[in-house]
Formats: structure tokens, sequence, C-alpha cells
């Protein structure tokens, strides 16, 4: 067996974990493999080509349209591609992802598109459309059942397989960091997924970029862990306002209450880490815990 490709629960010998390049940090993901069923492609193009040579992929699920989740489509030209209907648009208009991600005409462009660039990306045509709550079968054995979690994408799906009560959690992915920075992502929907995914059986979860976590407890004790993530958050941006004096938005650039440090892409992080501010300065509006005062916000 490669090395790469590993059954994730024992007595379930057609279920498999794909672990992504570069131990599926981003702009690599990992993949989960049942039977001839893919989700995600962004293991890398190298590994895809591996794995094409070991196993025939008939249908491949996108849990949203990130391009580290999905880079590899181009290399299935024959195979069928299912998306949640409210992602459908962004995977087949690759050319937009700088508006997708809200940078146009911003420092952050430039970095953005030699990414894209070196990730090859290419439009997908979706052959079907997944909705909440449907459930695909897979072969004799296996029901697969999408939970629509909106927030990190508005069409961000999560896979429950109902006999392994095995999740494929995708980038609700229960590292220390949480993304909400697209103009399709809204901090108040993450939360409600998060919780969404709490009430399920999940007895074995896989996400893109941590890999396999087991036992309903610890995944609980994780689920818990990652929605702290954004708690933690509100009190940074909350402690940084006052009563008297007003705070815009810009007055929050690069004070790293969301990133701790910025990385190589620096430019886009900036802009990334106003607007998930701004999603919570949206909330806590919503939650009358601050209000708008000239060009800024302050406690109410
Ligand atoms: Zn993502
Ligand atoms: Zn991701």
């Amino acid at each position: 067996m490669n090395d790469f490709v590993q059954l994730v629960i024992e007595e379930f010998k057609d279920i498999y974990f794909i672990k992504g390049a570069r131990e599926g940090k981003y702009p690599y993901s990992h993949s989960l493999l049942i039977e001839d069923h893919l989700i995600d492609t962004g293991i890398s193009s190298r590994l895809i080509r591996k794995l094409k040579r070991s196993f025939p992929i008939n249908i491949i699920l996108l849990s949203h349209w990130h391009e580290d989740h999905t880079s590899g489509n181009r290399l299935f030209p024959n195979t069928k591609f299912f998306i949640h209907s409210k992602d459908k648009f962004f995977i087949e208009n690759v050319n937009k992802f700088n508006e997708f991600y809200d940078i146009s005409n911003t420092p952050a462009e430039e970095e953005s598109e030699w990414l894209m660039e070196s990730l090859k990306l290419e439009n997908t045509n979706i052959d079907k459309t997944i909705e909440d709550s449907e459930i695909i079968e897979i072969g004799e054995k296996y029901k697969l059942k999408i939970i629509h979690t909106p927030g990190h994408t508005a069409g961000h799906c999560v896979f429950l397989e109902l006999i392994s009560k095995l999740a494929f959690l995708a980038d609700i992915d229960l590292t220390n960091f949480v993304f909400y920075a697209g103009i399709d992502s809204d901090l108040i929907d993450f939360e409600e997924s998060i919780d969404k995914l709490y009430k399920l059986d999940i007895r074995t979860a896989v996400t893109g970029h941590r890999g396999i976590i087991k036992g309903r407890k610890k995944i609980k004790e994780e689920l818990n862990k990652y929605k702290s993530i954004i708690y933690k958050r509100d009190e940074r941006i909350l402690s940084y306002l006052s009563e008297g004096n007003p705070k815009s938005i810009l007055d929050f650039k690069r004070k790293n209450l969301i990133y701790k440090y910025y990385s190589e892409f620096k430019e886009y992080e900036t802009i990334a880490e106003l607007i998930m501010i701004q999603k919570h300065l949206d909330k806590f509006i919503e939650n009358k815990l601050i209000e708008q005062k000239g060009n800024g916000y302050v406690l109410t």
C-alpha cells in the first residue's frame, strides 16, 4: 500500500484516509476515499496521479470551493463532480477568486495570483449539486449523509458515513486557526455549524488539515476547543474597543488580533484579518455589544 493511503477504521476495508502533501498544510489538504468516491482533491498533483494508478475514482465530492481542496480537479477530466449548490458558481469561475476573497485592487492581488497560477487552477464543471440531509449510497455498504455546514464558505459541507459513523469535517478542521475571510463567509453561521456537528454521533473524524481524530468524546472536546478560538478573538477585539473613543476598522490593521504572526503571505493576511474582524464587529452590533459612532465603533 502507498504510504499516503491508510485505512481509517480496521473493520471498514474500503475507507481510506489520503494524506495530503506537507502533512495537509495549506495550500494542500487531506482527502477521504470511500470505494470509488473521493472527497476533495487538494492532496497535490503528484499524489493525485499516484492515487489514480491504484484506485478507480468515479465520483468526486467537493467539501467547498477553496483552492486548497480543489486544485487536483483538473486531473479528473472524465469524473463526475458534486458540490453544494451555494459553492457551484465559485468553482465554475476560478478567474474571479480575487473577488471571492475580497482582495481585488489590493496589494494582496499579486501574491494570490502567483499562488493560483502555481496550483494551475481550472474551472470545474459540476455534474450535480448536493443539499443538506441528502444521502448518497456508495456501493452496497455505505451511506454518505451530506451535512450543510455554512460559515467557512456558504456551501461548505461535512460528510457523515452512517454505517461507520466516520465524518469528513473538511475545513471545520480542528486546528488552531479558524478562517472566515471569504465574501461568502459568515461568522454566525460558522458557530451554528460547529454546534450542528456537536449534536451528531461521530465516532471518527477526518479533517482537511489535521487528519484523523478518534473517539466521540475527544471529537466533542476538539469542537469546543475550536469554538473557543472564535470566543478568544471576540474578547481580544472587544478589549481593543472603548466606550468613549471610536475605533474604525483601519485602526485594527496589523494588530495581530487574529494572526499571531504574519507569514510569507503577509499582504494577504493583513487584509484577511480585517475582513474577519469586520465579521466579529457585525456580530457584536447584532448582539448590541457595540454601536457605530462616526466612522468607528464604541462599546455600548
Ligand atoms: Zn477552505
Ligand atoms: Zn482548507
